[in-house]
């Protein structure tokens, strides 16, 4: 069912980080919704399988926003027809060799999730900003986290990039708040996904122990679910910050 805002039937969204978890969930809600879908991140392979899935009107493209060449060049990159992206979804991110002390990371990986969380959604919105603003339409959504709202030990950078991802979004609001251009940021609690096993460079079991260690966690789907409410306002109504946590969290 077509709600009021910007998520009719053939809308063209960009979804960063499609191939797993919230963007995987997201681009199947928006696709489901009529959207064609722009799925981007670096595992081509995995995109190519769930755009099949996805209908005629969704595209995979290969994607690393810690690349600014092949970020700033994103849009002639896609097909024509997919170029005037009325939704972007920034949702790329990772905590890769993150949770520990900080002198126990190492500054690779430190470097990387600042790298892919802030500086990569940063060039993935000045891609896109700039066509929404000359059509005088668009609504970007990007991926927050209770991470940017309070600090836990362990979490230096991770907590810093996602700080640095509200600060940035409020402040994108706040720039584009004379303009039709709608800004949201969705805060997710603890969700059932890869991102845990990527934290331990892929290692999946370390992945289902972690998230196996909380009574309850969300699902990727009830975050695209926030995300479709967020699209669906009419225009006078911008929902700027989501936080969706578990309900039985202490
Ligand atoms: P996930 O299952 O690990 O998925 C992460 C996605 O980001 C993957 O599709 C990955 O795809 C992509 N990605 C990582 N680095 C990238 C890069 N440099 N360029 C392009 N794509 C990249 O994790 P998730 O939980 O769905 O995370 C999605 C977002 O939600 C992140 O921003 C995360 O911080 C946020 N979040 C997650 C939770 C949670 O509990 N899971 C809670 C709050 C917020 P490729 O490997 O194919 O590039």
């Amino acid at each position: 069912m077509a709600g009021d805002g910007i998520l009719q039937p053939g809308a063209v969204a960009l979804v960063t980080g499609a191939s797993a978890g919230i963007g995987a969930a997201t681009a199947r809600a928006l696709a489901a919704r009529g959207a064609r879908v722009v799925c981007a991140s670096r595992n081509k392979a995995r995109l190519d399988q769930l755009v099949a899935g996805l209908g005629a009107g969704a595209h995979a493209i290969e994607l690393d926003v810690a690349d600014s060449a092949a970020t700033e060049s994103l849009i002639e990159r896609l097909p024509e027809g997919l170029r005037a992206i009325d939704i972007l979804v920034a949702n790329a991110g990772h905590d890769l060799g993150g949770r520990r002390r900080f002198d126990e990371g190492s500054v690779s990986d430190w470097a990387g999730i600042i790298e892919t969380n802030v500086t990569g959604l940063i060039r993935t919105c000045h891609a896109v900003v700039p066509g929404m603003l000359a059509r005088g339409r668009g609504h970007v959504v990007t991926l927050g986290s209770i991470a940017g709202l309070t600090t836990y030990p362990g979490g230096s950078i991770y907590n810093a990039s996602k700080f640095a991802v509200r600060a940035f979004t409020e402040v994108l609001r706040k720039d584009y708040g004379g303009t039709d251009l709608r800004v949201t940021e969705i805060l997710p609690g603890l969700t059932r996904t890869e991102f845990a096993a990527s934290r331990h460079h892929g290692d999946s079991t370390k992945g289902t122990a972690y998230y196996d260690s909380f009574p309850e966690i969300l699902e990727p789907d009830d975050i695209a679910r926030a995300i479709v409410y967020a699209l669906d306002q009419p225009p006078r109504v911008t929902i700027a910050q989501m936080v969706v946590v578990p309900t039985h969290e202490s």
